[in-house]
């Protein structure tokens, strides 16, 4: 057995970010009985365990989440993640709605399609994926109020794989809402999203006076938007089509363009509207795909959506609430928002910039009718926060319904989505067209004379 064995600190019921500390214990006596303890739910405390050292991550490859799995009832829950090597993590608790967040580093999650993620004991379902560069993170959602008892990891020993171990105790609302991490706890110290996205993206010298671009491919990471109950993600048929769009605007060499994401990574909302404004984006356009719940009849096309206060009907109320829940599904906390749009609705950039939006959501909509199957009203509006640059032209593209075996089968080729990105470069154009035209200096930041 090996010697190693791993101790979990400033964890239990104050429920603040738990962080796993990795020792060497002074025998197998430790290991033994954290592997009992992985085995079985029992009160130990691990951190009792000899002094850690500083762990030494294997270098080169990230770890694997190889399976993943519920064990419990409604008093006590554990999961249990099998892992390639031992990781450090962070545990702690966000509230409306209750969740319990696993932070890990850049771990790669090749879980068997066959794990289920549904409902066991006090956890009602679970999610992971990439979260931020270098960071991974496991979201579950909680039946009810729980406490983080236990939460450690444990190196592989006789056969078994490296796991990390997370015990939630049945607990009570008053208990829970004062564990709940502070927004900076939540973030983590060493990441703040907005600083590594901007360095990943850049912020462009405004010398260029070509139009900015900002294309926004939906979800990502351990957000993998809808599914249509196929075996596809719109998070990776929307990056498609975001990637053949960039190529169609770049090949011209008229605009500048610049993805909010150009892999399988999550972005919270605000950083996507932060990217936008951030670059002085001429057009902001967000890349989505919808699906009806099966007993929700069925519906095909393409729709272009844009910013409103209030939706101009039920289904596009219905589907902003829906994508207006990435953060949530992340595991954000989203009591740390700031309202930043609310005072500025009423703006003239506002107005301005929303008759540039529906302008150019027309002029898409023309030219995706051209080229393909749109909705019979393609045109809607309503509260999406990624639509919310108050001076950026935006609009928001469901390409289709996943939830429609012809739309997808279309989404899922290659042939399509180019068809499909040269009809939204001709819009651009179109958009543009207008402006460029008599250029002969610098180009406002936003679309004028028009
Ligand atoms: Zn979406």
């Amino acid at each position: 057995m090996a010697a190693h064995a791993v101790r979990a600190e400033a964890e239990g019921s104050a429920g603040r970010p738990v962080r796993a500390a990795f020792g060497r214990a002074t025998g197998a006596l430790w290991a033994c009985l954290l592997l009992v303890a992985a085995v079985a739910p029992a009160p130990l405390r691990a951190e009792t365990a000899a002094p850690a050292t500083a762990a030494k991550p294997a270098p080169g490859q990230p770890a694997q989440a190889l399976d993943a799995r519920l064990a419990g009832d409604d008093q006590r829950t554990r999961m249990i993640i099998d892992l390639s090597r031992t990781v450090e993590f962070r545990a702690f608790t966000l509230a409306n709605p209750n969740r319990v967040i696993l932070d890990l580093p850049d771990v790669v999650f090749s879980l068997p399609q066959a794990a289920s993620t549904g409902r066991r004991g006090l956890v009602a379902a679970y999610r992971y994926g990439a979260f931020a560069p270098g960071k991974a993170r496991m979201v579950l959602d909680l039946a009810e109020p729980v406490a983080i008892d236990k939460a450690f990891v444990l190196e592989a020993a006789d056969g078994q794989p490296a796991r990390l171990v997370l015990d939630l105790v049945k607990g009570d609302a008053a208990s829970f809402a004062a564990s709940v991490a502070t927004a900076a706890e939540a973030r983590g110290a060493p990441a703040p999203l907005a600083a590594s996205a901007a360095h990943a993206h850049g912020t462009v010298p405004d010398t260029d006076p070509r139009p900015m671009i900002v294309v926004d491919p939906g979800h990502g990471g351990i957000d993998s938007g809808t599914t249509g109950a196929s075996a596809y993600s719109e998070k990776n048929i929307v990056l498609d089509v975001a990637l053949a769009l960039k190529t169609r605007l770049e090949a011209g060499g008229r605009y500048r363009v610049v993805l909010t994401r150009s892999t399988d990574i999550f972005v919270p909302l605000s950083e996507r509207v932060r990217i936008a404004r951030a670059n002085r984006a001429a057009l902001f356009i967000s890349i989505h795909a919808d699906a009806l719940a099966s007993n929700d009849g069925q519906a095909r096309g393409a729709s272009v959506y844009t910013l409103s206060d209030t939706a101009s009907d039920s289904e596009a109320a219905r589907l902003a609430e829906s994508e207006n829940r990435a953060d949530l599904i992340a595991g954000i906390d989203l009591s740390e928002e700031s309202d930043e749009v609310a005072g500025i609705l009423f703006d003239l950039a506002q107005r301005e910039t929303k008759n540039f939006s529906a302008t150019f959501a027309r002029t898409l909509v023309g030219a995706m009718k051209a080229a393909g199957k749109v909705h019979k009203s393609a045109l809607k509006s309503a509260g999406f926060k990624v639509l919310k640059a108050h001076d950026v032209p935006s609009v928001l593209v469901e390409i289709g319904y996943m939830s429609s075996r012809e739309d997808l089968k279309l989404m899922t080729s290659e042939a399509w989505r180019d068809k499909l990105a040269q009809s939204m470069g001709e819009a651009v154009d179109g958009f543009f067209t207008p402006r460029t035209a008599g250029i002969t200096g610098s180009v406002p930041d936003a679309p004028s004379g028009r």
